[in-house]
């Protein structure tokens, strides 16, 4: 699958009917964790990525119908009570009917469910008019007691609603007295995507008219190359090429045509909390924090997604009695109404943000501005099909630092776009072979890994120029603010998941680190770190470096079978990243003190650890412990790592 594909659209608990049942008890109701993606829903016994089991999926590609249901209450008595917003999705496979019925725990909830799976399925070749609006049981329907169970249905669809203005519409139109609502299909409506009264064609049910993709831009980006377009925040924008993954080809509504970095948009209809400038999805309680006090201002606030899944956390400063975040976690009743005191429910999150911006009701101060300057993801290289940068368009400025390649500087690109600029040693790495890598490595894009923009290859030494990390190193930046992070675990663990989640991105892409530690990686603005300098290893000369008896051999980062065998995989970063764990909680210790690489390789070989740092809680030393299996395959992969320690930050720190 495609990066796009996995991404998860929505997930949740609900509960699920047994399928291919002849009669219903309360056994056969089972409450399972739901995953979407653009491909799959996926339901799992629980929500823990990596103790739960599939226990089923529908290929969307399958889907015929997503519509709310009435359960019969005389037959399914037993059913769980208090969940009862049912939905049916209907599919078929290998020409056989199915029915997966949902009950959503409010009716929120199952409006999101089915515009969700509607959204993604809206294309479906299969789509149907009719379906039924009970369920089969003994033998029949509930609904029409029709006894075939593969009968199509004995109620119109109801129209698939695509934003709020087409859902708008379509309301408008059953109260104009349109008795029978179509299932139309995406754009086959009359104009302004409003539904047509009376069921599709023959012709339009075989082929359905395809409705482009609409993008909202998250963030402004300025065209610098030609064939690229501007972006202006909140603007829409049509997909004219998906296929490239970084950079899609889109027009504006004034007929404009150019490429664009995709992650600086999201689709209209999955677009939810994203175009406020005050959500900022998955940011730390602790990153929040700093994030809020940095900015100083009364009343400044963001919304976060909790740590508990599907919660949302308002996060906000205030100065009375002194300088302070308060988070307070955003409730729903059970009609499915957003409230911070029970007193002010509101339909949707954003009316409770603007209910508070008027109203303090209840909170430490009235809800004022949201940080402003926030910082804006890289692109994956400077332009579309862009690795090779010309060195005239590089302004160099000031040095950064310098390692085991010669001298980082910082720079401009076409004077506008912040860089670093690695200018490689000449004779230090394999530079052909390395310029080849570097088409692959642009295209590597996580919030959590450096970006690498490109490189000037035509000239020698050559550059490497990647995104600028205005805090530098993370080694350094955790030996310049000991004092205060010391006292601030959460920070530290936040910063290992952050890591974490950079690492479990290669991981998923099969691409090794060899070079994994705190030296490695940066910090940037709002506590963000990020990994850097992945693979590169590879491309070294200095026997020095590459063999694990050199001198500058990574020797305390690496495992057992890299000492060995030099044998790197996903896993030997994976012990060095319970090093670069250790790293961070001892804020920037030197692991083994001072021992030589002799002796520490001798420690290691007879299994003995790093010890735990003073301040660093039992169950992250835990997990430390867990990277430093002997045996690589005893080693958690990045992906349950992850998973772990964000289960850690939620026991044992308040969100
Ligand atoms: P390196 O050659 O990667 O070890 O980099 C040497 C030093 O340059 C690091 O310790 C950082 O302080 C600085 N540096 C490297 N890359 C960047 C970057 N992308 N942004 C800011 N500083 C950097």
């Amino acid at each position: 699958m495609a990066k796009n594909d996995e991404e998860v659209i929505k997930q949740g608990y609900m509960v699920k009917r047994s399928q291919n049942k002849k009669i219903y008890t309360p056994v056969n109701y089972k409450q399972r964790w739901f995953v979407l993606n653009r491909k799959f829903l996926i339901y799992y016994d629980n929500d823990s990525e990596d103790k739960r089991k599939e226990k089923g999926r529908v290929d969307l590609e399958n889907v015929h119908s997503v519509e709310a249901i009435l359960l019969s209450s005389s037959i399914e008595e037993n059913r769980p009570q208090g969940i009862s917003y049912p939905f049916q999705v209907g599919y078929q496979e290998y020409n056989q009917d199915y029915a997966l019925h949902l009950l959503a725990s409010t009716p929120k909830e199952r409006t999101d469910w089915i515009l969700a799976l509607r959204t993604i399925c809206r294309y479906n070749k299969n789509l149907r008019t009719k379906y039924h609006t009970g369920v089969w049981n003994s033998k029949r329907w509930t609904c029409c007691r029709n006894t075939v169970r593969g009968s199509v249905g004995c109620e119109n669809c109801t129209t698939w609603p695509f934003s709020s203005e087409e859902k708008e519409n379509f309301t408008e139109n059953k109260s104009l007295g349109t008795s029978q609502s179509s299932h139309i299909m995406p754009g086959g409506g009359g104009g302004g995507g409003g539904a047509t009264p009376g069921t599709p064609s023959a012709k339009q049910k075989e082929k359905p008219a395809v409705r482009s993709k609409v993008v909202i831009a998250l963030y402004n980006y300025k065209a610098i190359e030609s064939g690229d377009l501007s972006l202006e925040k909140n603007a829409e924008y049509e997909v004219l090429d998906d296929n490239q993954e970084h950079w899609w080809k889109v027009r504006d509504t004034h007929g404009n045509v150019g490429f664009i970095p995709s992650n600086y948009v999201k689709e209209k209809d999955l677009i939810g909390l994203q175009q406020y400038e005050w959500y900022v999805n998955d940011m730390s309680r602790q990153r929040s924090e700093s994030l809020l006090k940095q900015e100083d201002k009364e009343g400044c606030f963001v919304v976060r997604n909790s740590s508990t899944k599907g919660l949302y956390t308002l996060s906000l400063y205030t100065k009375v009695p002194h300088p302070h975040v308060k988070h307070y976690h955003i409730k729903q009743n059970a009609k499915g109404e957003y409230y911070l005191s029970e007193k002010h429910c509101c339909a949707t999150i954003a009316d409770l943000i603007n209910y508070h911006r008027h109203n303090s009701g209840g909170l430490a101060s009235r809800l004022k501005t949201s940080p402003c300057d926030r910082s804006v993801p890289a692109t994956a290289g400077l332009s579309h099909d862009k690795w090779e940068i010309d060195p005239q368009e590089l302004m160099l400025l000031e040095e950064l630092g310098s390692g085991q390649f010669g001298v980082v500087r910082r720079g401009k690109w076409r004077g506008s776009i912040d860089v670093a600029v690695k200018m490689m040693k000449e004779g230090t790495m394999s530079e052909d072979d390395f310029i080849e890598e570097a088409k692959v490595m642009t295209k590597l894009q996580h919030t959590n890994l450096v970006q690498l923009y490109g490189v000037c290859s035509k000239n020698r030494p050559i550059f490497i120029v990647t995104e600028y990390m205005r805090h530098g190193s993370l080694l350094n930046y955790l030996r310049r603010h000991k004092q205060s992070l010391t006292s601030n675990q959460g920070l530290l663990l936040d910063m290992c998941i952050q890591i974490c989640k950079g690492m479990a991105y290669l991981e998923r892409h099969n691409y090794i680190h060899r070079d994994l530690a705190a030296r490695n990686c940066l910090v940037g603005s709002e506590n963000i770190v990020k990994v850097a300098d992945f693979g590169l290893a590879r491309y070294v000369l200095d026997d020095q470096y590459t063999s694990s008896g050199g001198s500058k051999f990574p020797i305390k980062w690496a495992p057992p079978e890299v000492l060995n065998y030099t044998r790197f995989s996903s896993k030997s970063d994976v012990w060095a990243y319970g090093v670069l764990m250790w790293e961070v909680f001892t804020c920037g210790e030197m692991p083994y003190g001072r021992l030589k690489n002799t002796e520490v390789v001798e420690r290691v070989q007879k299994g003995l650890i790093l010890e735990k740092p003073k301040t660093c809680f039992k169950e992250v030393y835990d997990i430390m412990r867990k990277c430093w299996s002997q045996l690589p395959e005893n080693r958690p992969s990045f992906r349950v790592l992850k998973e772990q320690l964000i289960s850690v930050a939620q026991r044992l720190l308040v969100d």
